[in-house]
């Protein structure tokens, strides 16, 4: 397992005025299910020590390869959507209805999940993968992110279109009254719309800072529409962004120095990136207020620069944090150091990160215990750890081993 740390950002609330340190695992369903949902509950409490669930009830497709026998099958795959049968009733004023992941087959276990929790006085986040939401984008194409080039999505929704923001506006509100979580985390928050990786185009994949911001922004016909309302002059942004991409594609000069500079000279387009931030952020605020629990968003550090770099022309906390990536660049002796690093400009008391449970390069878990020793030293109010069902019975002690020393360190 490898990749970059994400973190998450509370909306409106400190994350340290609402829990001393804190580690929680995240726990697919199917996992809890397969494995018996007390089961599973009492290792993650009682063996690992974690003093809270992270359960995803809407997620992208997911194919896993499970490392324990004991859950079944060794191969479990979904092509996603949400983890629970929603109300329909609530879904009337959205074009775009909830579509129940395919491996539920009617059954509602997230119930027992959240009684569970409650029973063993462990907190449970739930989780929303927003504008992923795996076989949605097939069912609405029409809801799909368009790239300036004028190609659909296969993967996500634009959460400008009213469908797909009223469908997730309702969900986060269902979620929060049916199982009372502690809090909820968006995540697939993309600012830009396109997740350029998870297209997995062939191509060169040159782009520079300005390019990938480009090739990521999303031109559909909703965003079209609100950008014209809103006195964009979209067709001008559009042309920019469009040979920008051309430029770099065709082995033209790199024009891109910082992202600051290219806002500078193309207006249009930097008008519209702004705006995409203003309405993003003014739903998750409205979001936030009607569901009374506290709400994070989940971002790739990446995108978070990319935001932060146009914060001066929106109300958002500013971060401008480097990529730490755990696959082999952090040094255990200097896990302190380069966690600190990767913190600089954030607001530490409102930012928690999400860390691989474990990584299978690495022969030991001294990394992990360095990293998340170090997070509770530096004041990150909380970590999660991804994820239960990946985790080898061989290489449960040293998250045990991890979660122990953090808390110490925390208190
Ligand atoms: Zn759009």
């Amino acid at each position: 397992m490898t990749g970059h740390l994400f973190s998450w950002l509370a909306i409106g609330d400190r994350l340290s005025d609402l829990m001393s340190f804190r580690t929680g695992i995240v726990c697919s369903l199917w996992d809890l299910v397969d494995e018996g949902v007390d089961a599973v509950l009492d290792c993650v409490h009682g063996e690992l020590g974690a003093g809270r669930v992270v359960l995803p009830l809407a997620t992208g497709p997911v194919t896993q390869l499970r490392p324990r026998v004991s859950t079944g099958q060794r191969i479990f795959r979904t092509g996603g959507g949400i983890h629970f049968t929603a109300e329909p009733d609530r879904y009337e004023a959205t074009r775009c209805k909830p579509l129940v992941a395919d491996w539920l087959h009617g059954r509602h276990p997230a119930d027992a999940v959240a009684r569970g929790c409650r029973e063993r006085g462990m907190e449970l986040w739930v989780s929303l993968a927003t504008a992923d939401l795996g076989r949605m984008v097939a069912k609405h194409p029409e809801a799909a992110v368009k790239n300036v080039f004028g190609d659909g999505s296969q993967h996500r929704l634009c959460l400008l279109n009213a469908d797909v923001a009223e469908l997730l506006r309702v969900l986060t509100l269902e979620v929060a009254q049916r199982f009372e979580p502690d809090a909820i985390v968006l995540t697939g928050l993309m600012i830009l719309g396109l997740d350029w990786q998870a297209e997995r185009l062939d191509g060169p994949p040159r782009f520079g800072v300005v390019g990938r911001l480009l090739a990521g922004l999303c031109f559909c016909e909703s965003c079209r529409q609100q950008g014209g309302k809103a006195d964009v002059d979209m067709e001008s942004a559009a042309r920019g962004a469009a040979d920008y991409l051309s430029r770099e594609l065709e082995g033209g000069p790199a024009t891109d120095s910082s992202v600051g500079e290219w806002a500078r000279s193309n207006p249009p387009a930097a008008d519209w990136l702004a705006f995409r931030v203003k309405s993003i952020l003014s739903w998750l605020t409205a979001v936030r207020a009607a569901t009374r629990c506290p709400v994070y968003i989940q971002m790739e550090l990446d995108d978070r620069t990319t935001v932060a770099k146009l914060a001066g022309r929106v109300d958002l906390p500013t971060v401008e944090p480097r990529i730490l990536n755990l696959s082999g660049s952090v040094d255990p002796p200097r896990a302190r150091e380069q966690l600190a690093e990767c913190l600089t400009g954030c607001d530490v008391e409102r930012t928690g990160l999400l860390l691989p449970a474990f990584d299978p390069t690495a022969p030991d878990g001294t990394r992990l215990v360095q990293l998340l020793t170090a997070a509770a030293e530096l004041g990150v109010p909380s970590v999660n750890l991804f994820q239960y069902g990946l985790l080898p019975h061989g290489r449960m002690q040293e998250v045990r081993q991890a979660i122990r020393f953090a808390g110490r360190s925390g208190n």
